[in-house]
């Protein structure tokens, strides 16, 4: 093996399969504040420590893997938008991890809740989510999803189509039912983030567009309806957005659109929601703004934007899902199997798997998403060495994390934590090769207790009913 030394120190040459953005560790048992629950640190024994446990006994409890999720670190991130964002609407994205308890989380933060299925509504509910509280989001509601909603009579039903708007006004009729609505509009925005979680700009499935005049007709639409009372124009960028420039270039145009609306109408609309998509650190190399930076941006955008068009300061509302549950989580793996592969030009990356993968991450195969990890069970000196986190499927493309240094005597048996995974990890997971999906575990004060538990092969084979 070749040798380079780098910032003084002797390793081996990763030149060529070292993704630019990954450093060369300074310390490979550091943890990096920004991934982890806030208090994450490592006791005497170099064990990681969450919510008061070392992840190695919460694994001898629940077996792995497993999700745990810090409660007082869940709690955390929502006071730091309610206090960051006084006045405004904060929900919380349940399609980002939703639990009944962590329904009754939000719910005792103040926070509310924005839902897109009737599994979420009815978990929403069941956790004492009030309905008032729930913001109802989909571009393909069904007839049962929009009766049920306005039965229980949620907050908002954030509309997407003209059909849809039909069918909300047909319901009402039958059902004696008022609809409260926003108009879910797309801005042209091309927020700066992977095309499947970019949601803005015009060639996509979600809302009615500014610049080919749906979204002033829906408005309009919605205004008249006799079933409706609108409340206003909903924007949602996309997804991991670390840039504040594209928020702004919504903000001009929703308000603009509320300008023309009020020039087509005579009646200022009440309410602006700009959509969830804060960007978290998934790695080192990702550097998100404090909530409060972002709130004074966005402050300011709109107060200059409200002038420029001689309208008032509308009942402002936002939607944060991953930058509330993904920091609160961390997923634990254990060591399976420890394979160095060797590519050309004298590389050797090695090939670390673990005992799930891309059913309970579908990220990065999905979207490229990158992770980070470390050592969660001991500390080590061992020279780094450049790995691939692979799961157990049958798929060359069962990536949990594409590059990450982790310690040179990596082992069997070794836990490996990765932080981050608390949003959009188990919401997403799947059965693929009939593999179980993995518990969520509440952590709090040294405690455990089981949100969701780990599926068993009794309960799949409970849904194969064929002969
Ligand atoms: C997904 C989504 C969110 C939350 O996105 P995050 O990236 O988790 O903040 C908010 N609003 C809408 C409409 C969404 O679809």
């Amino acid at each position: 093996m070749t040798h380079t030394h780098i910032a003084g120190s002797l390793h081996a040459d990763y030149s060529g399969i070292q993704p630019q953005w990954l450093q060369w560790p300074e310390d490979l048992n550091a943890l990096d504040a920004k991934l982890w629950p806030r208090g994450t640190h490592r006791d005497d024994e170099g064990r990681v420590v969450v919510g008061g446990s070392t992840l190695e006994d919460l694994v001898a409890e629940h077996g792995s893997p497993s999700y745990f999720i810090d409660e007082a670190d869940f709690r955390s991130r929502c006071a730091d938008f309610r206090e960051a964002f006084p006045g405004w609407k904060i929900f919380y994205a349940a399609k980002s991890l939703l639990t009944r308890t962590i329904a009754r989380w939000v719910a005792e933060e103040g926070l509310n809740l924005d839902v897109t299925t009737m599994g979420e509504m009815r978990i929403a509910l069941a956790g004492g989510m009030p309905a008032e509280r729930l913001g109802f989001h989909g571009n393909n509601k069904s007839d049962e999803e929009i009766v049920f909603a306005l039965e229980q009579g949620v907050g908002r039903i954030i509309v997407d189509s003209f059909h849809e708007i039909e069918r909300i006004e047909a319901h009402c009729e039958a059902g004696g039912h008022k609809a409260r609505v926003m108009v879910r509009v797309t801005t042209g925005v091309e927020a700066h983030t992977h095309e499947y979680i970019a949601t803005a700009h015009e060639d996509q499935k979600f809302g009615l567009s500014i610049t080919g005049g749906q979204a002033l007709a829906g408005l309009v639409r919605c205004h008249h309806s006799p079933h409706m009372e609108l409340e206003g124009i909903h924007s949602h960028s996309g997804s991991q957005i670390f840039e504040t420039m594209g928020f702004e270039v919504a903000i001009r145009r929703t308000l603009k659109l509320a300008h023309q609306f009020k020039t087509a109408t005579g009646v200022e609309l009440p309410a602006l929601d700009l959509g969830g998509g804060f960007g978290i650190a998934y790695t080192e190399a990702d550097t998100p703004k404090p909530t409060g930076e972002i709130a004074e941006a966005f402050e300011e955008m709109i107060a200059h934007e409200c002038r420029a068009f001689g309208l008032r300061r509308p009942e402002l509302s936002i939607e944060p899902g991953r930058a509330i549950s993904g920091p609160a989580g961390v997923a634990v793996y254990t060591v399976g199997t420890v394979k160095a592969v060797e590519l050309e030009g004298n590389k050797t990356r090695t090939y670390v798997s673990v005992d799930g993968g891309m059913s309970d991450n579908i990220r990065p195969a999905l979207y490229a998403a990158e992770y980070s990890a470390v050592l969660a069970g001991r500390t080590s000196d061992a020279e780094p060495v450049l790995c691939r986190v692979v799961g157990k499927h049958c798929e060359g493309g069962d990536i949990l994390i594409r590059s990450v240094f982790l310690p040179g005597d990596i082992r069997i048996g070794d836990l490996i934590a990765v932080p981050g995974s608390g949003a959009y990890a188990r919401s997403m997971a799947s059965n693929y090769n009939q593999v179980p999906r993995p518990p969520v575990v509440g952590i709090k004060d040294g405690t455990s207790s089981v949100l969701l538990r780990r599926e068993t092969l009794d309960d799949l084979m409970r849904l194969d009913v064929g002969e």
